[in-house]
């Protein structure tokens, strides 16, 4: 685990988080600053990158982390009136946290094209 990696050490429970859920391959938190009503972040228990650094290790580690979303979408009411799963990848993707991780965004009206 890259000691420095900020999920990393929120799974390894080294630094506070809320913590909603968690199975071997993945502990989602609510997001710090909330884009949504409900702001879910499901993390790769196991430090990956992005989703560039996805290799035949990880096989089935998305489908994990987007299943989880779909639960905890459930879970937290969202899921009737619909919500959102993303992904940022790289710069350009707006990603800013370099470990693998998926958000799940509800409560609220989405706009498309995303910003
Ligand atoms: P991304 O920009 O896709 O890499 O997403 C990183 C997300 O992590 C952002 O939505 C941040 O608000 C969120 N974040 C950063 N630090 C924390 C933290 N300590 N606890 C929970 N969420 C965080
Ligand atoms: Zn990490």
């Amino acid at each position: 685990m890259p000691s420095d990696c900020l999920f990393c050490r929120i799974v390894a429970g080294e630094l506070p988080s809320s913590q909603i859920y968690a199975d071997d391959d993945v502990v989602a938190i609510r997001d710090i600053a909330p884009q949504a009503p409900t702001h879910v972040l499901l993390l790769a228990r196991k430090h990956v990158a992005s989703v560039r650094e996805l290799g035949p290790e990880q096989a089935g580690l998305m489908d994990r982390l987007f299943a989880a979303g779909a639960k905890l979408a459930e879970q937290e009411g969202v899921a009737a009136d619909g919500y959102r799963l993303v992904v940022n990848v790289g710069r350009n993707g707006g990603q800013t946290v370099d470990h693998l991780h998926v958000h799940m965004l509800g409560g609220r009206p989405m706009t498309w094209p995303p910003g």
